[in-house]
């Protein structure tokens, strides 16, 4: 513990099959600070499928936790993915968060296999799209980079859900954190786009150069603008499902791109205008 997943896998199993996350330096996370990285071994994984399959039924989906499962090798994930599948046999998704640097590590051909073998959909941080801003925060890739592992990704087959911050180049960078990160959605044309808010915590190292002055934290109003600038720039050529419904975010937005971008950019144009019509999620409520 902790353990972490998506919203969209509360009624999931999970399983952990490493334990914290393979970079762990971004300088906004605070995730996994307290664990140190490794994959599990196998009779650890086993163990736990054991005392899990012993109650099978219903068991419909399962995330594989905890950072990169991706960081495992290729065969140890296909002999994993297929003992899940004979073990629970109304499974009927495996899921996985996924690094960009995992994901440039494995080659087109292992992508495809690990696809095949039942890992169906990935869940990558992209966070920012502008260069200067994924440095700062130590993502550890460039926006290229970020592109090319969504692209693989969704080359072998994978469903791409990715996640982005609001916020997340301070005040200074605002516009260019919006119109850089619709720039990289672009050019990878995820299935899911989830935009989350960013909120400092006291374990990580943006929340001390937020406390030294060295960081400007925008305000609700200031976060819903730059969410206006990302969602008018989107330009998706295939059903993407966007949302904005996590505890970080100050208003709740959900619709599928391209069709809905024009009604939701137009909503947040209103509620920056016109704040008072509107109920934003009190701080207090705001959690991660
Ligand atoms: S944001 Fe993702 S990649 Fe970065 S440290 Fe946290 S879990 Fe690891």
């Amino acid at each position: 513990m902790p353990l972490f997943r998506p919203p969209s896998e509360a009624f999931s199993l999970i399983l952990q099959v490493t334990l914290g996350c393979s970079h762990n330096a971004c300088t906004f996370c605070g995730m996994y600070k307290m664990k140190k990285f490794r994959v599990r071994e196998w009779p650890e994984i086993e163990k736990d499928i054991n005392e899990a399959a012993a109650f099978p039924e219903g068991v419909e989906r399962i995330f594989l936790a905890d950072g990169n499962a991706l960081a495992l090798e290729t065969e140890m994930l296909e002999n994993l993915l297929g003992r899940l599948y004979q073990s629970f046999p109304d499974l009927k998704r495996v899921t996985s968060y996924a690094g960009p640097r995992d994901l440039l590590g494995k080659s087109l051909e292992e992508l495809k296999r690990i696809r095949e073998s039942g890992l169906k959909l990935l869940y990558l941080g992209v966070e920012s799209g502008s260069a200067s801003i994924l440095e700062e925060v130590n993502k550890g890739v460039s926006p290229d980079e970020m592109v090319e592992a969504g692209r693989r990704a969704k080359e072998a087959g994978f469903e791409l859900s990715v996640t982005v911050l609001t916020g997340l180049g301070g005040k200074d960078k605002s516009l260019e954190n919006a119109v850089d990160t619709a720039a990289v959605l672009n050019s990878m044309q995820p299935d899911y786009v989830g935009a989350l808010t960013l909120t400092p915590t006291p374990n990580t190292a943006l929340y001390s150069k937020m406390k030294k002055g060295e960081f400007q934290l925008l305000d609700p109003l200031e976060n819903l603008q730059e969410l206006k600038w990302l969602v008018e720039r989107l330009d998706m050529s295939e059903s993407c499902l966007f949302r904005c419904n996590h505890a970080s975010n100050y208003l709740p937005l959900r619709g599928t791109l391209p069709q809905d971008r024009d009604k939701l950019a137009g909503l947040l144009a209103d509620v920056v205008e016109n704040p008072n019509r509107y109920r934003l999620k009190p701080e207090s409520m705001r959690g991660l």
